[in-house]
């Protein structure tokens, strides 16, 4: 067996608590291991009792530190490549937290060199096949573009057939350690001609489908369900509100569907486990940046389906960046601290948050307790990828990706903050706050 890290005294974040105790990974392969018997050499770190979390996953991030994840890749900047920018920016996330990530429109990591940064585990293909009247801020011409219908044969020709499915015909899911293909997420709007099928393809492929810029009402928001999607594309933005008698996409996360026979058994033996089960629900990504989304709505959110609550960043290439007016495409944007808009109007274009404010802010508008908000960036975006057994936990043979972080007191605030003081990847140190300039 090879040298071993045994981590002590440490609060672990496992499940909904913060249990006392100790740690083993190995370094060499990146994993966590059982607690060795008889005890060999191992280098023993003493965390001082701060927490103990697993590293942070990011399913929605579109840039940061000025870069573009979706720029063109054969682009050069001042004779810097788009891979070594791409790099420098997954390497300056990880002191953020985040260590793993899906980006827009690139492929995911094959190396498990710690040094790299935040993982990427496969691009999350926002756009193009929206409501062409909730596009956001997404360029019309591609939009329209797309035209309305989302047929399979016009998905697959848009992203490359070889982007979507492994040549091997292997899923994802049914090859957890490797990523066969390039695309791990594709948010579309369930009500476009053709969508349907193509939903249904898909998610039995393994990709992870996901509704959003979406003009749906709750019958086509659950149909998109029912075909096989998992999850909701930034939950409140880019999508009809709530009415009592039309109650759109956030219908779907009470749960229920029709009314029938079956899905009444099935709610009612949730009720009675008192649990908060995911079936028939979707996980639902959400921006709590403070200007997407007003944090009650966060509250309501969290209160209506906790178990799917997934925190996003939606980050753009200005996290990171001083405050000013930038070109991005064929717009301009302004900065304003976490608030990005085109310029000249009130129209929001991204973030600029890192997904460790995000889950600060979580944490003080919904009171809910450290070990709970960190679900919402460790073990559910893991479940929504199929990858719980590897990412966005401690358990015995999982990535040694783990944070370490300390409580710091905030004046005029009850909660405190969460402060990242280590991160390691693939067990081995790649951020220390304690060295870092
Ligand atoms: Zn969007």
């Amino acid at each position: 067996m090879s040298h071993l890290v045994h981590l002590t005294n440490a609060r672990l974040a496992q499940g909904d608590q913060l249990v006392s105790g100790d740690l083993w990974f190995d370094p060499k392969a990146g994993v966590f291991v059982p607690p060795p018997n008889p005890a060999p050499t191992s280098t023993v770190i003493d965390i001082q009792n701060r927490i103990v979390a697993p590293g942070f996953l990011d399913l929605q991030i579109n840039g940061a530190y000025g870069f573009d994840f979706s720029e063109d890749s054969a682009n050069n900047h001042a004779g810097i490549s788009y891979t070594e920018r791409y790099r420098d920016v997954r390497r300056k996330l990880i002191a953020t937290g985040t260590t793993s990530l899906l980006p827009t429109m690139t492929s995911p990591s094959k190396s498990r060199d710690p040094f790299d940064g935040a993982e990427s585990l496969g691009a999350h293909c926002e756009g193009p096949f929206f409501a062409h009247n909730r596009m956001g801020v997404h360029l019309p011409n591609a939009i329209h573009a797309s035209g309305v219908t989302s047929e399979p044969e016009r998905v697959l020709e848009t992203y490359g057939a070889r982007n979507l499915i492994n040549t091997d015909g292997l899923s994802n899911r049914a090859s957890p350690r490797s990523i066969p293909s390039n695309v791990r997420m594709i948010t579309m709007a369930p009500e476009r001609l053709g969508a349907l099928d193509t939903i249904k393809q898909l998610s039995q492929a393994g990709i992870i489908m996901s509704i959003g810029h979406t003009a749906a009402n709750y019958q086509q928001s659950r149909a998109g369900i029912d075909a096989g999607a998992t999850m909701i594309t930034h939950l409140y933005n880019q999508m009809n509100g709530h009415h009592h008698r039309e109650p759109g996409p956030l219908g779907i996360l009470g749960g229920a569907g029709d009314v029938n026979e079956e899905n009444e058994t099935r709610i009612l033996k949730q009720d009675q486990k008192g649990e908060d089960t995911n079936i028939n629900r979707p996980y639902f990504g959400i921006i709590a940046d403070g200007n997407h989304v007003h944090p009650a709505s966060i509250r309501l959110a969290q209160l209506m389906h906790p178990g799917g609550l997934v925190l996003v960043t939606d980050a753009l290439l200005l996290l990171g960046g001083e405050d000013g007016t930038i070109d991005w495409l064929t717009r301009r944007l302004t900065k304003k601290g976490v608030s990005v808009t085109l310029e000249g109007t009130d129209i929001i274009a991204g973030s600029c948050v890192t997904l460790l404010q995000c889950l600060n802010n979580f944490r003080r508008w919904t009171g809910v307790s450290i070990p709970i908000a960190l679900q919402a960036v460790t073990s559910r975006p893991a479940a929504v990828l199929g990858l719980s057994h590897l990412k966005g936990t401690l358990r015995v043979g999982a990535d040694a990706d783990f944070v370490v972080l300390k409580e710091e007191a905030v004046q005029g605030q009850c909660t405190s903050d969460l402060v990242v003081d280590q991160v390691w990847k693939f067990g081995v140190k790649v951020y220390d706050q304690a060295t870092h300039e």
